[in-house]
């Protein structure tokens, strides 16, 4: 097929996930001209496709379909009925809810882009040149497009274990992709105990499964701070079936079933679980645009391009934010670093905006929920010389109290000399929530007198946060 020569632009953008559009956006407003493009044909990326969004929809779903079952909450309907659906048509209803809150943001994403300025090509990219792409569309045109500055945007997909019969396991696309018609599991056999298999198994137990969590390493959510990842493995206890240690080696069909066989890291001995589902729950790699090599990007042994503070490759026309450079594989971390590329590119490359990834926030849906900011406690003391903690039990708290929800904690570290905030960590209700705040108090460099110093509202956890940073006042 002919390419057609249609552009020249100032900044192409590969890829509209949170690391794409809102460079866009940005830069489109301060009037460059900018053309954006991803085969999904909208934006969003995989979050919305099926990552983070999808997940949470279900995963409330799932919660208040729980609460409502056992919470204490629900007293005033009486002892919990017989249910109204089975598990399977609960899983329908709740995967037809999940798909409506994924069209309801494709559309407003549609308004978005129809109200920029943005060229937006609905195709795959790839590099044809040093300062040339080619878009290939659905309808099977293929574009040329120059540019002056190149954003790679491009994300990264689910990574599969390299052992026979990986491709019989589903990844968080079969379970949460727009549409998604997979069939209940009663029995997951879930491979990888990072922040997605947790997440994946907690969902699919409080909807009545019995999952196994299949992990490598001798602790749930690999290299999370300790006692996090501790609570989470005592409160999953007879929920979630954990094999910690666990080195699967492969997968077979078994009639409708799958047998997965692994090696104990321990002592060597083999063992298997049967299941009717197996979800690869492993990370995700970065994924690379056709024709990278045009752009003599340097890339890091895990074929993730290198970047600077500034988000910038070791091309200095060409920006790598998000998933790709594989820093931080977090959806509003790609916004962050998104932002960051746009306003240097605005300043002519210059390092106008710098990526402070000590602020970044993580958070693992699980319930009970966990969340963590900047420095955990072993990394502190290895950094730190004196660090006090100031903590705070939900046992006390109001909210808690009145929730129901009164196991958990919360942990805010300090520097002992300057009292200036170094991490977070919580567990428990509202984990997720609690800690926005304390990301902007790292990232602003604040002391445990600015946290005690502002009232935060009663009766709500985040009193908890001022009552934990005057504990290391007194
Ligand atoms: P991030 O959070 O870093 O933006 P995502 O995975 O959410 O990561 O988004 C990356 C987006 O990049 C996805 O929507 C994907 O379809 C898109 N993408 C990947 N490869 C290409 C390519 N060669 N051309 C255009 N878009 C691409």
């Amino acid at each position: 097929m002919m390419a057609v020569m249609t552009k020249l632009v100032d900044v192409a953008i590969i890829g509209a996930g949170g690391a794409g559009y809102p460079a866009a956006f940005r830069l489109a407003a301060a009037g460059r001209e900018v053309l954006m493009a991803d085969p999904i044909g909208n934006l969003g990326g995989d979050c919305l496709a099926e990552g983070c969004v999808p997940s949470k929809a279900v995963r409330e779903a799932a919660l208040s379909y729980q609460r409502a079952r056992r919470g204490p909450l629900a007293d005033i309907s009486g002892p919990p009925g017989p249910d109204l659906l089975d598990a399977t048509s609960r899983w329908h209803t709740i995967l037809r809810r999940k798909d409506a809150v994924q069209q309801m943001r494709y559309d407003q994403h549609r308004n978005e882009l129809k109200e920029s300025a943005v060229h937006f090509v609905a195709g795959g990219a790839r590099v044809v040149d040093e300062n040339e792409l080619e878009v290939e569309t659905d309808a099977g045109e293929v574009r040329r497009v120059g540019f002056h500055s190149l954003v790679i945007a491009t994300g990264s997909a689910p990574s599969r274990l390299p052992i026979p019969g990986a491709e019989l396991a589903a990844t968080s696309h079969e379970l949460f992709r727009l549409g998604a018609d997979l069939v209940f599991p009663h029995r997951p056999v879930i491979i990888g105990g990072g922040y997605i298999g947790v997440e994946t198994a907690t969902i699919l137990e409080h909807l009545g499964a019995a999952p196994v969590i299949l992990e490598l390493t001798d602790q749930l959510l690999p290299g999370f701070d300790r006692d996090l990842a501790d609570f989470l493995a005592r409160s999953l206890r007879g929920r979630v079936r954990l094999e910690l240690g666990a080195a699967v080696t492969g997968i077979e069909r078994s009639g409708t079933d799958f047998v997965v066989r692994y090696r104990s890291a321990h002592d060597s001995t083999e063992d298997s679980v049967v299941g009717d589902l197996v979800v690869m729950a492993t990370g995700r790699v970065p994924v690379l645009p056709d024709g990278i090599e045009h752009l003599t990007v340097k890339l890091d042994h895990h074929r993730a391009p290198l970047i600077d503070a500034t988000i910038r490759t070791t091309n200095p026309s060409v920006w790598a934010p998000g998933d790709v450079n594989g820093k931080s594989m977090l959806f509003h971390s790609a916004v962050r670093q998104s932002i960051v590329v746009a306003h240097n590119i605005l300043a002519g490359g210059a390092s106008a905006d710098r990526m402070d990834f000590t602020a970044v926030p993580f958070t693992v849906f699980t319930d009970p929920e966990l969340a963590s900011v900047g420095l955990t406690e072993a990394k502190a003391a290895e950094q730190h010389r004196d660090v006090v903690v100031g903590s705070y039990d939900y046992t006390v708290d109001a909210r808690a109290q009145i929730l129901g929800e009164t196991i958990g904690y919360l942990k805010l570290l300090f520097d002992a000399h300057s009292a200036r905030l170094l991490g977070a960590q919580i567990a428990g209700v509202d984990a997720a929530h609690l800690v926005a705040p304390l990301a902007l108090a790292l990232n602003e460099g604040l002391d445990a007198r600015a946290l005690a110093e502002v009232a935060f509202p009663h009766p709500m956890i985040s009193e908890g946060i001022n009552a934990a940073a005057r504990q290391i006042l007194v």
